[in-house]
């Protein structure tokens, strides 16, 4: 039976771009729908940009742009990482949007209605310089405990103590220095400690969805259960604090000038937004999409650090205000690399766009996260000798291969035809059924165990070509018999037939490389779908390369060197080297022998000759150098220089200087006079280039 399911990811704090951890999660949800669209399943799968809060507004505040702008930027950027991952959105909206406004206002007035709400007065650090209540992390001071200067406002880095920003010892703001003053103000409360609230999250944090399956994990079930207190009728949760005082970037409470919802209100109602938004785009009913009543399934794919909001408020603010509640919780752990925290200071950051920049395969970083995941809550770790054996080894060297090896034969001595010994309705049922554990896998998120699966596959099918040693037959096929030609032609068959079924489980985590096999090889005009595993091949073109190897050199350049290492050391000369660049930053130079054709002083500057260059174009270029003070210009008349070729061009005073010629010269010319034109070793000719 068909379903319909509503799939989102974590909305990302749009004041910074992407990291590797939000590509890990978005493959994570990418896959699994991806997998359930191959099932026939329709998935409307969402994303969009969290953009209010006090970080954004001081930000943009810093830089001297509106949050909108600020906003606006990130926003700009996240196709390159989305589409470059494959990572398929079908939308992707903002919570600064009209229709967050709408449903977030809209869900507040029926908590109000249901009397969930509630103002109270309460007393909070406000910075009198910058005018503003400070949010805990705006406010620094001693630790009250071991008197650690230099502490935010609610731990200690120090010896760890929680504390409050009022037991800071002489608390100051991080914003302005100055000493913050108590002030009281009214805020807004969601009433989570009502007994209608803990008794519906008693119930549906234990629950299941209609499917059977439970709304949350065992271990995050755990965890919800601890906040909820022990089953004797005293809840432990507080209220939440649902408002803030202007000035502050966010979504205006109705009826409450000057008061904003606090960022993480509006901030998961950004699904329902970018749901809607889309809705109207491609002209579906929202309302009857999520009826409470309906089937659609609600899933929220996200991060261990965010089950408080998504486990306990979300789905009570959803209930009390007559809506939907989700189906399912996806919690997954943190990406570590090389079993750390990522850092940029230690030097084991991955950027996700370097990994791009380098050329690197995005289906490479897709394989090797799905190879790490499963469906509890577990950090993985991105290790880059584990990544090069796991990607070489098993993807290419087991999955890859077997298509090289047995599609050849195929194309020479059979005319690309396939043909089977024996009954093919067991082949096929047998790659069906295998398939289908697949497809289950990857449904309960057990994407590890898919993938250790697949290549049991690949192993099997490949012992089965070495046994049956084809190359041996295919050498004497002239004079072999009809028996041995069949024996030949199935035994590729065969191998094939293993290898589209696999190329069938590895759709949703390869979904790119698996569409150039269902086309390439396979004849399809389309991307596999489940029902294809069970389909035999009768025909494969000729093989073609598919996937390139990583080499250590690729991961050697992913990770930037740690920041202490970029500390220029001082040359003799005392000029301090330049920060390090790769090999690429030095390639986007286009160096070039150049012949000096003609030179001549340029009047009306002490400093510049005009040179007239051959650089093997066919046309000269203009270039003007500020040499006067060393050379004469008959003497540089036909010698050799280095010209940068690709500089663009420089409108001056005296006219365009079209390149750069390059000269060495001390740091300070004033102090130590002398310039050196370069010139390549005799042999050397015009447009030749220095790499
Ligand atoms: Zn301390």
């Amino acid at each position: 039976m068909s379903r319909t399911l509503f799939v989102t990811t974590a909305l990302p704090y749009a004041n910074g771009s992407f990291h590797i951890g939000h590509i890990m999660e978005y493959i994570q949800a990418d896959i699994w729908v991806r997998s359930m669209r191959m099932a026939g399943h329709t998935v409307h799968f969402v994303g969009a940009d969290d953009t209010h809060g006090a970080p954004i507004m001081l930000k943009a505040e810093s830089e001297g742009i509106t949050p909108q702008a600020l906003v606006a930027r990130y926003a700009a950027e996240r196709p390159s990482y989305l589409d470059g991952f494959h990572i398929k959105f079908d939308h992707w909206h903002s919570t600064d949007s009209p229709e967050n406004v709408v449903l977030s206002q809209d869900i507040y007035r029926k908590l109000k209605a249901a009397d969930l709400i509630e103002t109270r007065s309460i007393e909070q650090f406000f910075d009198p310089v910058k005018g503003m209540f400070l949010p805990d992390r705006y406010i620094k001071g001693e630790c009250p405990k071991c008197h650690a200067k230099d502490q935010y406002g609610d731990a200690c880095e120090k010896c760890g103590a929680v504390f409050a920003p009022t037991d800071l010892i002489e608390p100051y703001s991080s914003l302005t220095g100055a000493k913050p003053v108590l002030k009281s103000s009214e805020h807004f409360f969601f009433k989570l400690s009502d007994e209608r609230c803990v008794a519906f999250l008693r119930d549906w944090t234990a629950g299941q969805n209609a499917r059977g399956v439970s709304h949350l994990q065992s271990e995050v079930l755990a965890k919800t259960l601890e906040w909820l207190g022990d089953n004797d009728g005293t809840a432990k949760l507080g209220d939440w604090d649902i408002s803030r005082d202007a000035p502050y970037f966010g979504i205006e409470i109705p009826g409450a000038p000057g008061k904003y919802f606090y960022v993480w209100l509006d901030a998961p109602v950004g699904y329902l937004a970018s749901l809607m938004a889309y809705c109207q785009k491609i002209g579906l009913n929202y309302d009857t999409l999520l009826d409470p009543e309906g089937d659609t399934e609600q899933i929220h794919f996200i991060g261990k650090d965010i089950v408080y909001f998504h486990a306990l408020f979300w789905p009570a603010t959803l209930r009390f205000s007559g809506r939907k509640t989700p189906d399912q919780l996806n919690v997954h752990g943190f990406i570590t690399v090389n079993g750390e925290k990522m850092s940029k200071s230690r030097g084991t950051g991955i950027s996700p766009l370097r990994y791009l920049e380098l050329g690197m395969d995005a289906e490479w970083l897709r394989y090797y996260i799905a190879a790490k995941l499963n469906s509890r809550v577990e950090d993985i770790d991105f290790n880059p000798d584990d990544f090069l054996a796991r990607v070489n080894s098993d993807l290419i060297g087991k999955y890859i291969n077997i298509a090289s090896r047995a599609a050849n034969f195929i194309s020479k001595h059979f005319e690309g035809q396939l043909r089977y010994n024996g009954d093919e309705a067991v082949l096929d049922a047998q790659w069906l059924a295998a398939s289908d554990e697949i497809r289950n896998h990857l449904e309960d998120r057990e994407y590890g165990r898919a993938i250790r699966e697949i290549m049991a596959h690949a192993d099997t099918i490949n012992q089965g070509f070495d046994t049956a040693q084809p190359w041996v037959l295919a050498k004497t096929l002239a004079q072999a018999t009809d028996a041995q030609r069949d024996e030949l032609q199935d035994i590729c068959s065969r191998t094939l037939a293993g290898f589209k079924a696999l190329s069938v489980m590895l759709t949703p985590i390869l979904p790119a490389l698996t569409e150039r096999v269902a086309k390439a090889l396979f004849g399809l005009d389309r991307s596999f779908v489940w029902t294809d595993a069970g389909v035999l091949p009768t025909h494969v073109a000729p093989f073609k390369h598919l996937m390139q190897r990583v080499t250590p050199e690729m991961m050697g350049q992913l990770f930037e060197p740690p920041e202490e290492a970029q500390t220029p050391p001082v040359a003799p000369g005392g000029e301090a080297i330049a920060p390090t660049i790769t090999i690429d930053d030095f390639a986007k130079l286009d160096l070039r022998v150049a012949k000096i054709v003609a030179c001549e002083a340029v009047e009306g500057s002490h400093k510049l000759l005009k040179l007239t260059l051959d650089v093997g174009e066919g046309t000269h270029r203009q270039v003007f150098s500020g040499i006067k003070s060393a050379y004469r210009p008959e003497d540089l008349v036909n010698r050799l220089t280095v010209l940068v070729a690709n500089l663009a061009p420089r409108k001056m005073k005296f006219g365009i200087s079209e390149g750069m010629v390059l000269a060495a010269s001390h740091a300070n010319e004033d102090t130590d006079p002398g310039i050196y034109l370069l010139d390549p070793a005799s042999g050397a000719t015009p447009g030749m280039r220095i790499r």
